[in-house]
Parts: C-alpha cells; sequence; structure tokens
C-alpha cells in the first residue's frame, strides 16, 4: 500500500509480508536459509532490496525473517527462523560475536589469516568477513546489504577492533552498488587507512600476501589451508607440481616440509609473479630458501594433456569451479576425471596426488568417484591416504553451502 499522493506526510511502508509453498515452508522450518522467487505465494507489497521480509506460514503464524532482495533468484535470505523476535543492535552484536566465538581456540599467532564470518553457514547471508592481520575484507555476494553498510561497519568496528576493512562486491551487484545512495564501490576503504597494495599475513608462520583490493575471493583462498598444511607434511624429498598454483599457496607449504623442488603452473601472470613474491616474503626460512622454484605460465588443462617426460613426486590439482551451473555438472565430473588421469600420468612410482574441487554442483560423491575411476584406469596400483572438506572456519550447514572436497592418493 503506497501513501495517497495527495498527502504531505510521508507514512511509514507496512511491514512486508510473505506467504510462502509449503515445500519452502518446511526448507524454512528445517534451517534452509534460502527462499527462491517461485516459492513466494503472496507478498503485501513491493518490496526495497534490503528491507525486512517476514514469512507467514500456512496458519499465519510467524515462520521467519530474512533480508529481501527483489533482483536475485534467492528472494529471502533467513536471518532467523522459529519464534518471533526483534532484530535489534543486541541481537546483531550477538550474531557477530557467535560468529567469533565459533573460531575461538582454532588460531593462534601463528596464523593472522582466516574466515571470521562465512555467509549463511554463520547466520550472515551473503555476506563473508576475512581477516588478514589487521585489515578486515567484509565481501557481499547480495545488494540487499547495502542499506545496512553503515551499521555492518560501525558493529565491526567496535566489536573486533580491526586497523582497516576493505569492502568487496562480487561482480553481479558492482553496478547497482554504484548507484546506491552516495554510491560504493568494489576495494572502497570503509574504514582505516588507504592500502594500494597487497597485505602481508601469516598461514602457520608462512607469510603470505593478499591483494585484498583486488584479487580473487577476497584476496587469497583461505579455504585450502587444512590441505596445504597435509602437503607440507607430505612434500619431503618431492619434486612437486602446483597446478592451479595461484599465488603459490600450496608450494610455500611443501618447500617448508623439505620439498626439493616446485613448479607453480597458472594461467595469470599476476597469480605467479605473487608466488614469486611469496617465496621471497619467507626467503629467512631455509628450507624455502633453499628449494628451487619455477613458475610457468599455461593452460594447465592442455599443459597436463601434454606428454611431457618430466615426472613429479606430487601433484596437486587444485582447478577453478568446473562447475558454475547445473547444466555443468555432467561435462564438470568428466573433466575432473581427464584432469586426474594426466595428473596420474606426471607421478614418479611412489607418487602423490592431491586433487581438489570446488564447484558446488560437483557432490563429494561424485569427484571422488571421477578421481578414483581415473585412479583404476590408470593400471596403476594405488591406496587412498584421505579425503578433506570445508576448513573449521568455513563450517558449511546446508547442502548448497557445501563445495570444497579434496582427495589423497598414493601410487605405486
Ligand atoms: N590452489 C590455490 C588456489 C587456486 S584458484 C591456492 O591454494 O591458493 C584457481 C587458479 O587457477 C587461479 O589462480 C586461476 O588463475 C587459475 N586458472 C584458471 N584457469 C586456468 C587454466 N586453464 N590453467 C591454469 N590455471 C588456471
Amino acid at each position: 500500500m503506497k501513501p495517497p499522493a495527495h498527502s504531505s506526510v510521508v507514512e511509514p511502508l507496512p511491514r512486508l509480508r510473505l506467504r510462502v509453498t509449503a515445500a519452502a515452508e518446511n526448507y524454512v522450518r528445517a534451517g534452509h536459509p534460502w527462499v527462491f522467487a517461485d516459492s513466494v505465494r503472496e507478498q503485501n507489497r513491493d518490496g526495497v532490496s534490503g528491507e525486512l521480509a517476514v514469512l507467514y506460514d500456512r496458519q499465519d503464524k510467524f515462520l521467519a525473517a530474512g533480508l529481501f532482495d527483489p533482483d536475485s533468484p534467492i528472494r529471502v535470505r533467513v536471518l532467523h527462523a522459529g519464534k518471533p523476535l526483534t532484530l535489534d543492535t543486541a541481537w546483531w552484536t550477538a550474531r557477530l560475536d557467535a560468529a567469533v566465538r565459533r573460531r575461538a581456540g582454532l588460531f593462534d599467532a601463528r596464523t593472522t589469516g582466516y574466515r571470521l564470518i562465512n555467509g549463511e553457514s554463520d547466520g550472515w547471508p551473503g555476506l563473508v568477513l576475512d581477516r588478514y592481520d589487521t585489515t578486515f575484507v567484509l565481501k557481499l555476494y547480495t545488494a540487499a546489504w547495502l542499506p545496512r553498510l553503515n551499521d555492518l561497519t560501525a558493529l565491526v568496528r567496535e566489536r573486533l577492533r580491526p586497523e582497516r576493512i576493505v569492502l568487496r562486491l562480487s561482480r553481479n551487484l558492482q553496478h547497482a552498488a554504484e548507484h546506491f545512495g552516495p554510491g560504493r564501490h568494489d576495494g572502497e576503504i570503509l574504514h582505516g587507512p588507504v592500502v594500494t597494495e597487497a597485505v602481508v599475513f601469516l598461514e602457520n608462520e608462512i607469510r603470505f600476501e593478499a591483494d585484498v583490493l583486488r584479487g580473487q575471493k577476497t584476496g587469497f583462498f583461505l579455504d585450502q589451508r587444512e590441505n596445504r598444511r597435509e602437503v607440507g607434511e607430505l612434500a619431503r624429498g618431492r619434486e612437486v607440481l602446483n597446478a592451479f598454483s595461484f599465488s603459490g599457496g600450496f608450494s610455500l607449504y611443501a618447500a617448508r616440509g623439505g620439498a626439493t623442488s616446485v613448479t607453480d603452473l597458472d594461467l595469470s601472470p599476476h597469480a605467479l609473479a605473487a608466488a614469486q613474491r611469496n617465496f621471497r616474503l619467507n626467503a629467512a626460512d631455509p628450507a624455502i630458501a633453499g628449494c628451487r622454484h619455477e613458475c610457468m605460465q599455461a593452460d594447465a588443462f592442455d599443459w597436463l594433456a601434454r606428454g611431457d617426460a618430466r615426472k613429479h613426486g606430487l601433484v596437486v590439482l587444485d582447478p577453478p569451479s568446473l562447475a558454475k551451473r547445473e547444466a555443468e555438472r555432467a561435462g564438470a565430473i568428466r573433466a575432473y576425471a581427464r584432469l586426474a588421469a594426466n595428473g596420474i600420468r606426471r607421478l614418479t612410482p611412489d607418487g602423490l596426488l592431491l586433487a581438489g574441487s570446488c564447484s558446488a554442483h560437483v557432490s563429494a560423491g561424485e569427484f571422488f568417484g571421477a578421481v578414483r575411476s581415473a585412479a583404476v584406469t590408470s593400471g596403476r596400483r594405488f591406496v587412498e591416504l584421505k579425503t578433506t572438506h570445508h576448513a573449521p572456519d568455513h563450517p558449511a550447514t546446508f547442502k548448497e553451502a557445501e563445495y570444497l572436497k579434496g582427495i589423497f592418493l598414493k601410487f605405486g
């Protein structure tokens, strides 16, 4: 209901009320954080991006409250389900504190880069907060947070006291952000001093740079920390090939763990330049300084498919998501199998393989199955060392949030 045109008094809009399908109601009751546009049965008026929408169940009782997003197929991102309550400052504060508490004891001063808020799975749908030493990066995946950005910045400052907060925006909302209020942009400094270059942080005592202003995700792939640590423990005496290396995360761990050489292979010259800087940043570590480091700029799929004579004792395959949409799932599974087969051909006797997937549309079972079938087809003897999932600072509380999987195999 709009205020009448002749009225000089601006009436507050009535609360945005939605009724959803029975199936969506069940999902929300079970804790799922998304309500899709085609699940909305009734809506009392048009909604504005970022306003609070209240969902009612079939008995007309309060079901949940969430952020309304008219521009996304995910129409409401649930903030709270269950009993009605007021989402006031105390509520938001408690929610932030809960995310911080969930990470208590996970990290000490040897690791200053990790995720503080992992979106929906921490009760902050479409929002990520990563810490890189004293710089925090707030990344938004829905424009629905834009109206709350100032409050959010104030809250994070008050509770966590970062030196700096950088705003990052997923590509699909950069345009909307430019036109929101005074205008917001990707890489904007929300608080603290200007930064023009990458910031340096620690991960298990290794120094890394994060390109917080322009880098992929929030500047570093924090989600692979546990797999990197594992690679560090397996690398002694081995020649390592790190395919899809990005800034050399796996390589630094391998070098510190005693690898004789590491080769970074990536399509992006920027990623490889960052890998070289990361090696220099850690030159005080004798194992890292003593490890031969090479960079190769190439398409890793093509390069691995070519029969190169050089074999490696440890191969890491960590490609970007191969299925951005459900329709790409079957093709992605075949591509993972092909990639693993080509990686296995590069292994010396006794060689180790780590294959990773970050495609949410490919399940753990499908991915592990693809890699195992490639191992069987290779005709070589192999044992499976372990499979891995999300790092503890990247919790996944619903199926669509489970994207990361890794599998370690040892060949004869
Ligand atoms: N393993 C990394 C993260 C990898 S992200 C880490 O632990 O930090 C995926 C990387 O694959 C990116 O650096 C991207 O530049 C690279 N990439 C994308 N397509 C590629 C291709 N066809 N060949 C080689 N590298 C590619």
